[in-house]
């Protein structure tokens, strides 16, 4: 009994937050990332959602609460399209692979959810869980108010084929099967159609595959194209049916060409992409995920020596640098842009190192920004949600102190962030 009562109150405290007025004055507000900021804006906050963004500095209704961001600038939430909370890249990651209980992976996607969120992330898309079941059930906890994170939207496991980029190798047989779901695993048009629709009926809210192979299976299969042309076509077609948006882990030519020819909608890494990818990206309006900050860690990895293994380190040593001129090849044609950070390869929480990486590949700020909002809002169709301040959507609110225009970096020391109308506690842990 006691119990229950705890469980109502506290959805009683989740409710008050979340119905409760609250009015920020901005100094400087970009409400529409793309757009010019305004200076002295308010934004009314009612139900965890926007009802007004106006002009000059509106006084709260009575019982509403005001924050003074006067002298801050305000901008949407940020979103990262290409995470996997479930893991994060180490010296002991092949050891936490057969050590972790699923209960521990949980907890530890928590935590990493939580320092997500300070940092100023207010939506992640998890792109891969080897258990999908933790990452269901931390997307509904975090929706429930129960626990603090980012908005979650997963794909589930990653479809790939049989000795594919993805799932876990280099174990014995049964020790690898004991680690992994196999449900992402398909070969041929039916089980890859099988594939999609069992991860639509698990919950999945997109669907990820693997176009080529990757650097961090361990396995000495190059990063070229693994599925065939037809199975990629299938993916994309069943997915599509069933209204989810499809990305694809590509870092070969030819793999990111069959996604893109076969309509997908955004190829993650494209490291290396070439004139007829760019032609397929423009004619297609598909979207390019780079996560420069995951080629970088795994190169300095592979250069360090002692976490990856030989296969691994191979292939970082090959793909490493290739992400960050992939994206100034397909930024400077006018490719739309993503952002995305891979984000358990590299540390959970430093997500915004990924916007100085975009400027180095010649990115402006403006545009990096709107690659974290509005683009990346697109592309997991959530524009109606989140991704800009307009009324009716999503109080996903965070302010920095300096001018993210004018020095993206500034990201980077986020000092206000608010989800969903719930003010998030700065600095992870404390
Ligand atoms: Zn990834």
């Amino acid at each position: 009994m006691r119990l229950v009562l705890d469980e109502l109150a506290e959805k009683e405290a989740t409710k008050t937050m979340q119905t409760h007025e609250t009015v920020i004055h901005a100094g400087r507000l970009l409400a529409t990332p793309g757009e010019a900021p305004r200076r002295g804006q308010s934004v009314w906050i009612a139900g965890g959602k926007i009802k007004s963004v106006a002009s000059g500095f509106i006084d709260p209704p009575s019982g509403a609460r005001l924050i003074d961001l006067k002298d801050k600038f305000v901008l949407p939430g940020l979103i990262d399209c290409h995470v996997h909370l479930t893991a994060q890249l180490g010296a002991d990651y092949r050891l936490r692979l057969v050590e972790d209980t699923d209960p521990k992976v949980a907890l530890d996607a928590a935590q990493r959810a939580q320092v997500t969120l300070a940092a100023g992330f207010t939506t992640v898309r998890d792109v891969g869980a080897l258990t999908p079941e933790v990452i269901y059930a931390l997307r509904a906890a975090i929706a429930e108010g129960k626990v603090p994170g980012p908005r979650i939207l997963c794909v589930g496991a990653i479809l790939s084929p049989t000795g594919g980029h993805g799932p876990a190798y280099g174990y014995r047989g049964d020790v690898c099967a004991c680690i992994q779901s196999n449900i992402g695993v398909c070969d041929g048009i039916d089980a890859c159609r099988r594939a999609v629709r069992a991860q639509v009926a698990q919950g999945a809210d997109a669907i990820k595959f693997v176009a080529t192979g990757g650097v961090l299976s361990n396995l000495r299969a190059g990063v070229d194209q693994q599925f065939t042309d037809d199975e990629i076509r299938t993916i994309i077609e069943t997915a599509h049916r069933l209204g989810r948006p499809v990305s694809a882990h590509a870092h070969g030519a030819a793999g990111i060409n069959a996604a893109l020819a076969a309509g997908v909608d955004s190829i993650e890494h494209g490291s290396f992409l070439d004139d007829q990818s760019i032609k397929l990206f423009l004619e297609h309006r598909a979207f390019h995920t780079p996560t420069i900050i995951a080629g970088m860690t795994v190169l300095e990895m592979a250069q360090r020596g002692g976490a990856l293994t030989p296969a691994q380190t191979e292939k970082a040593l090959g793909v490493g640098e290739h992400i960050k001129q992939a994206l100034a090849r397909s930024y400077r044609a006018g490719v739309r842009i993503t952002f995305g950070t891979d984000m358990g390869v590299g540390p959970h929480g430093q997500n915004a190192r990924e916007f100085a990486l975009m400027a180095e590949a010649g990115m402006t700020s403006a545009d990096a920004i709107k690659a974290a909002t509005v683009n990346a809002a697109e592309l997991l169709d959530i524009a109606d949600v989140a991704g800009s301040l307009a009324p009716g959507k999503s109080a996903d609110i965070i302010a920095v102190d300096g001018d993210p225009l004018g020095d993206v970096t500034e990201l980077e020391r986020v000092t206000f962030v608010m989800a969903r109308g719930v003010r998030a506690t700065i600095g992870g842990m404390s």
